[in-house]
């Protein structure tokens, strides 16, 4: 987590940011027609909608003239009320039209965007460890919520928009050159002038848009780094509350300030606009006016107000559209973004001709595996080991050795850079990825439980498992008589990933998780923390039955560890320095001698001191005593 001042905003915004305007290319519209496609036939129902409300809801305009000349001036009443009956029976069939079009639209966009976010979703479940170390939690939750939530904006207000102003128009203007050519050209002269002050006007708009955007991201990350538990507990520690108001703050105000803007921006231009719309109509009554009082042409008041009043209603859509260019810019900017997440590589995934196998045995090889996280700085250099299947590794060293490293290379949370890990002979990048990580149970320091009950917790595990199986767990574990004795029991909730538990706890939970799963594998990452002599031997007690049988992988801090471990392996510096039994290791000197002094030899401190009662000392070796 990354707090305080000069956050590095990462990788994908940043391209994003440097162009001033997305790319707008046939292959990326064909992609986001793409989307579109599976629902065509939708589709061309909102287009006929459309096509048929714009129609409809003109026709009232050109019927006014009939109302005028035949109604009005031709004083026949039983005209006046059929043309107007008409007109009001026209306008409501539009806008049921209207009504239709809308839910066919809504429907559409909500499929689309749900399509988007499955995948993104999915997309997302497949990236590798290393993107979500190098990417903050609230730009994705941006990329996931408001960036496809625009989409279905985007098609259902923009892409229709655009299509039903762009008809209107068409419509509207056909209208008028079938009444009279010469006055539609007098209307419509003015059109171009629309365009001039636009172009800035976007510009403007544009950039705000973006900043805009880049504000939300910001302050959605200061959201999810303070508002987050771990996060709250840093800033508590370090007293730092003033600071992080302070920077919200500021985020919020810049927020404000340019929604203030945004909101401004163009305005002067609408007032431009707003005096062009009323120079359009008086130029058609000049003109018209003009024609049929001087040049007696064939004309009628009726004809001359069905042209103003088609003018009139082109304004609006004409206003729309211009102002449409930004929603069209910003509607690709979006899409721009989410693709820009959909094209990065699933670093690590299944291999096409992935194998499963039929059973596991459980044997362990790394074959000189050397891997780095960045290049440059390579972490784990030739490391090679065997483990039978059935037998315990431990693996000591000073921190930041690569213990952990190991570890995510086994999970293929990460791939090799150099070498091979193979299980049962296969390289585990040829077999199939669920296949792997169901074989491998990980009890980590950092223990992920997920906020719910403590039966969901251990039904993560294993859905299928009934009340007895949990039962039968927890008890090898070593947590059943602690659950039992909370008020709510099983359905207590745990918190915030665990929060409201001991760590101990957490670890027995875990602990029962992975026996739940039971797999041929287990990775156990013991905690550094020192627990008092009683929650450490609750936990001895449970790491036995999880390790029985199994192949395991120990990063072990504690002599009693060490000692029931089939072979010690001694990392520093991303390198096997040191190999063997620890009787062998201790004999030999060197780097472990001087880790069993200073860590080993402390765990040894803790132990109660004679004359107390002992702690159990089941899953522990008997010659722990004596050799340590
Ligand atoms: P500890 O006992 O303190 O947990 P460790 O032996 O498990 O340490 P690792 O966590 O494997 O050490 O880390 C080995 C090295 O790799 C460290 O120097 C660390 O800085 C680096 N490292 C770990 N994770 C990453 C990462 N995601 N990106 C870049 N470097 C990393």
């Amino acid at each position: 987590m990354q707090t305080g001042m000069g956050r590095g905003r990462t990788g994908f915004l940043t391209e994003e940011e440097k162009a001033d305007r997305p790319k707008i290319t046939r292959a990326f519209l064909l992609r986001i027609l793409s989307y579109l496609a599976p629902y065509w036939k939708q589709m061309l129902l909102v287009l006929l909608a459309i096509l048929a409300a714009t129609v409809l809801r003109l026709l009232p305009s050109i019927l006014a003239g009939r109302i005028i000349d035949e109604g009005l001036i031709g004083r026949d009443l039983n005209a006046l009320v059929f043309l107007i009956a008409l007109s009001v029976g026209v306008t409501l069939l539009a806008n049921l039209v209207g009504l239709l079009e809308s839910y066919l639209n809504t429907w559409v966009s909500e499929q689309i965007s749900f399509d988007m976010r499955n995948r993104m979703f999915r997309h997302l479940q497949g990236m590798s460890q290393r993107f979500f170390t190098a990417n903050q939690q609230g730009d994705l939750i941006t990329r996931m919520t408001s960036d496809i939530g625009g989409v279905q904006q985007t098609i259902s207000g923009t892409f229709t928009g655009i299509l039903s102003n762009v008809l209107t128009l068409v419509v509207a203007a056909a209208a008028m050159f079938r009444k009279n050519w010469i006055l539609a050209l007098v209307g419509l002269v003015i059109v171009p002038l629309f365009a001039l002050p636009t172009r800035r006007a976007g510009k403007t708009r544009w950039t705000l848009t973006r900043e805009a955007q880049e504000s939300q991201d910001e302050i959605n990350g200061i959201l999810s780094e303070t508002l987050s538990v771990s996060g709250q507990l840093l800033v508590k520690l370090f007293g730092r509350e003033a600071h992080e108001e302070g920077r919200y703050e500021e985020a919020n105000r810049r927020m404000v300030r340019l929604n203030i803007r945004q909101s401004m921006a163009g305005r002067w231009f609408r007032v431009v606009l707003n005096t062009f719309s009323s120079i359009g109509p008086m130029l058609v009554y000049l003109i018209g006016g003009f024609l049929m009082i001087r040049k007696g042409a064939d004309l009628t008041v009726g004809d001359i107000t069905v042209l103003v009043t088609l003018l009139g209603r082109m304004y609006g859509p004409m206003n729309s559209l211009l102002n449409m260019q930004v929603d069209w810019i910003r509607s690709m900017a979006l899409f721009t973004r989410i693709f820009e997440y959909f094209d990065l590589p699933q670093e690590v995934r299944n291999a096409p001709d992935a194998v499963t196998p039929r059973t596991t045995r459980g044997e362990l090889v790394y074959d000189q595996v050397d891997f780095a996280y960045e290049p440059q700085r390579q972490i784990l250099k030739d490391v090679s080991f065997s483990l039978p299947a059935g037998r315990t590794v431990a693996i000591v060293g000073p921190s930041g050795a690569g213990k952990s490293t190991i570890i995510h290379l086994l999970l293929r949370l990460y791939d090799v850079s150099g070498g091979a890990i193979r299980l049962d002979g296969v390289d585990i990048r040829r077999l199939d990825l669920a296949y792997l990580r169901r074989n491998i149970g990980l009890v980590t320091q950092d223990t992920y439980l997920f906020n719910g009950t403590i039966r969901e917790n251990l039904q993560y595990a294993a859905p299928e498992a009934d009340d007895a199986r949990l039962e039968e767990a927890c008890r090898k574990a070593n947590i059943h008589d602690f659950i039992v004795g909370l008020p709510q029991g099983y359905d207590t909730q745990v918190g915030n990933r665990g929060m409201k538990l001991s760590g101990g706890e957490k670890q027995r939970l875990s602990i029962a998780r992975v026996l739940l799963k039971d797999p041929a594998i287990v990775v156990f990452d013991e905690a550094t923390s020192s627990l008092d002599s009683i929650a450490e031997s609750l936990i001895q007690q449970a790491v036995g039955p999880m390790l029985a049988r199994r192949t395991s992988i120990v990063i072990a801090h504690r002599l009693s560890t060490v000692l029931a471990a089939d072979e010690i392996l001694v990392l520093q510096d991303g390198r096997v320095v040191q190999r063997g039994t620890h009787a062998e290791l201790l004999a030999g000197g060197g780097l472990y001698a001087r880790l069993y002094e200073t860590q080993f030899g402390a765990a040894e401190e803790t132990r109660p001191p004679a004359g107390q009662p002992e702690p159990q000392k089941n899953g522990r070796r008997p010659d722990e005593r004596e050799t340590g």
